[in-house]
């Protein structure tokens, strides 16, 4: 019998090149720039850089929770840093890019969550860059919806929170996080009219019914934009690979997920939740 747990052919990582990528990953030495695509070493980055688009992370490094897929540290985060939302439109302005993602880690150990920083990075990287669009994937602020409406009222184009599994492995590998509180995070930012996108990861375990649930459950909540990618385990303490699905079921995946009246399913082995992120704009 095949082995479904030995890493396939289609994982292995191509090494970036190209001289847009070349050009910008001069620029992020030069200045110090932190992306998640360098940090967490994307094998995507030719194609995003190459198409304008790239990944910060704010609120510091360290995060407050611990799912069980995640290499992110966790522990005591250091306070929170005010110039951030200055640093992160440079940082665009630098690179020029036309679409910038970010993200951040969980800050439960702030009154707001860290939603006023976020709203600020939003108005900030506008302000300084005007015609770059922006995506931000957010935590779910404990269900504080004040907190999500502060980011809404910055005007970002799209608003990601992601759900990250199905719902009976949610409690097994993430942290704090709840099925059901994602998806009214998720179903405020519809509501509001905004564009909503969310990520779940494959290979946790779960089965194709509860795949098709999930995205039931979204659709419900008026989700437009789901990204599916194969689960890659970060280190040999983190939750194991359960399996290493095809592309062909990821591609069936998709059809389903269109099907289903998702406007946008980014659906492939290595698609990560910002992978063709400047392509999920309403046009
Ligand atoms: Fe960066 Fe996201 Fe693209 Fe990876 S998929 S290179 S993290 S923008
Ligand atoms: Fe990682 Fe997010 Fe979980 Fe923090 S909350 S450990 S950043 S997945």
């Amino acid at each position: 019998m095949e082995n479904r747990r030995r890493k396939p052919d289609w994982l292995k990582i191509r090494l970036p090149e190209g001289k847009t990528y070349q050009n910008l990953r001069g620029i992020v030495k030069e200045h110090k720039l932190h992306t998640i695509c360098t940090s967490g070493k994307c094998p995507n980055m030719a194609e995003c850089w190459g198409n304008g688009t790239a990944t910060f992370m704010i609120l510091g490094e360290i995060c407050t929770r611990s799912c069980k897929f995640c290499a992110t540290k966790s522990g005591r985060p250091l306070p929170a840093d005010s110039n951030e939302p200055t640093r992160v439109a440079n940082s665009v302005k630098l690179m020029g890019l036309k679409h910038c993602v970010v993200t951040s880690v969980d800050r439960d150990d702030m009154e707001d969550g860290g939603s006023q920083i976020w709203a600020n990075t939003i108005k900030e990287v506008k302000r300084v860059n005007p015609n770059t669009t922006m995506e931000v994937l957010i935590p779910d602020f404990n269900g504080d919806m004040d907190c999500v409406e502060t980011v809404i009222q910055a005007k970002p184009e799209i608003i990601s929170h992601n759900l990250e599994t199905v719902r009976r492995i949610t409690p097994l590998v993430r942290s704090r996080a709840k099925y059901d509180l994602s998806l009214s995070v998720l179903k405020y930012i519809a509501d509001a009219g905004v564009a909503t996108k969310t990520a779940l990861m494959l290979g946790l375990g779960e089965t194709k019914e509860e795949i098709m649930e999930a995205m039931d459950d979204l659709r419900a909540c008026g989700v437009e934009i789901l990204t599916l990618g194969q689960y890659l385990q970060p280190t040999k303490k983190h939750w194991e690979v359960k399996e290493y699905l095809h592309p062909d079921f990821f591609a069936e995946m998709k059809k389903i997920g269109l099907e289903k009246g998702f406007r946008v399913v980014e659906s492939a082995p290595m698609v990560r939740s910002s992978y063709h992120a400047e392509n999920h704009i309403r046009k």
